[in-house]
């Protein structure tokens, strides 16, 4: 169903597959293809050669170097770049940051930001989260005084990823502390090189360095990095939030990693030298096949306005259903590979991460960090908090 949706579809498909086969380098293509994380020198390269074609922003509008597609249009780019193994792109710059600058931010923002993140040459993190405040976030407690040319913030980022890459974070910080909790949150566009900044791995299980801790003290924020207004930030957030959620939907990873779970286990029965292929594991991967169709036909709908829904909720909606089969997929594979899952061979960098057998490719390591995916970008609990409050009106 979906496939004939999008026939309308094809020829863009056979540039996107023609662009890909003449562009995307080899060693970049295997490391993908095997599970690693892409490096940071892949995700800096693969933005180069994308932006060289316009193509590395499919979504901001034309005037600010996107490609201005519709979100239908960019959801097939991104199944067939997933499909051509290309690397995942940063997207604390590209999807997240980038979209509110152009919405909110000074022209002299505007000037300064986004051609350096259209390019891949500048990096960015999200410094939302802090020790106690997770999905309460509104309860942050960095603060961030002004002294007239400054602002001097002080306190601490959890769960930073890639903040060990950036150059530049977008942070929320307590402004004013006299009335509602959101009403007291802006956001600044930090440099991670400022003084006073100290950044400290945080290692997860699958042995990689993806996420951090992010200490500031004393660090001097120029006012002009203030985003849009003093004490509006939480608006800002919430914009940025539900472009996270709605990226987090990983539509066209699942189908890829089904397809090729579909593959394997041809290639299991051919071999018979592995143990789980037995008409249970069958069943559930038809189950699985049977729930991604239907999340993507979900997916198209949302984006295509077919639904009168809340945004948020519907951002929402994606995210959780869009993680619940993305972890899926990960167990079906470790169960069907069973020992021949296990090899992990990390060493604690964030390059590190993928492994495995040649059949196998990161199969363990992706089961592993995919745990994180109904966490990340606000847990499933909040989600479903947010569709029963904004869809269901309860
Ligand atoms: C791999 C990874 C990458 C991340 N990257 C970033 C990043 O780049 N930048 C950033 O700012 N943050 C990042 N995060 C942090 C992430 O956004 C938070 O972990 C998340 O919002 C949950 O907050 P918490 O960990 O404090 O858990 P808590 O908020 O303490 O939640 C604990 C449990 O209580 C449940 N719970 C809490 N409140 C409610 C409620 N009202 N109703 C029902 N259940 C509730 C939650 O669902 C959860 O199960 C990342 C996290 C991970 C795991």
């Amino acid at each position: 169903m979906p496939d004939s949706f999008l026939s309308e579809y094809q020829p863009f498909r056979e540039e996107i597959r023609e662009f890909v086969a003449e562009k995307l380098p080899d060693d970049m293509k295997e490391r993908t293809r095997q599970g690693f994380h892409p490096t940071k020198e892949d995700m800096r390269r693969w933005t180069a050669i994308l932006h060289e074609r316009g193509w590395s922003a499919p979504g901001w509008p034309r005037e600010y170097g996107g490609a201005g597609w519709s979100p239908l249009k960019r959801m097939v780019f991104e199944i067939e770049m997933a499909n051509a193994e290309a690397p995942g792109l940063s997207p604390f710059g590209l999807h997240l940051i980038g979209p509110v600058i152009y919405t909110f931010g000074s022209e002299e923002q505007k000037a300064r930001y986004l051609p350096a993140i259209l390019d891949g040459s500048q990096f960015w993190c999200q410094g939302y989260s802090e020790p106690n405040s997770g999905s309460d976030l509104a309860s942050l407690r960095t603060t961030a005084v002004s002294d007239g040319e400054h602002y001097v913030v002080n306190g601490q980022k959890i769960w930073t990823s890639e903040a060990q890459y950036a150059d530049m974070m977008f942070c929320l910080v307590r402004t004013d502390s006299s009335g509602s909790n959101q009403g007291g949150i802006s956001m600044l566009l930090i440099d991670m090189n400022s003084p006073g900044v100290t950044v400290r791995p945080i290692i997860t299980q699958d042995m990689s360095h993806y996420v951090n801790e992010v200490f500031l003290e004393d660090v001097k924020v120029p006012v002009e990095n203030l985003v849009g207004e003093e004490n509006h930030g939480w608006q800002y957030s919430k914009f940025l939030l539900a472009n996270e959620r709605t990226a987090s939907a990983y539509l066209p990873q699942s189908k890829r990693d089904l397809r090729r779970l579909r593959e394997l286990l041809g290639q299991l029965r051919e071999g018979d030298d592995y143990l789980t292929h037995d008409a249970t594991l069958d069943l559930e991967v038809a189950r699985t096949e049977i729930d991604l169709a239907a999340h993507e036909m979900m997916v198209y709908r949302i984006i295509e306005g077919a639904y009168r829904i809340d945004p948020n909720a519907a951002a929402s909606m994606i995210k959780a259903r869009g993680a619940g089969l993305q972890q899926r997929i990960s167990s079906l594979w470790v169960e069907a590979l069973g020992p021949h899952a296990l090899p992990l061979f990390g060493s604690g960098t964030h390059e590190s991460g993928g492994y495995g057998l040649d059949l196998s490719p990161g199969a363990m390591s992706q089961y592993l960090i995919r745990r994180a995916v109904s966490i990340y970008g606000g847990t499933n609990e909040i989600q479903y908090n947010i569709i029963a409050k904004r869809g269901l009106n309860l």
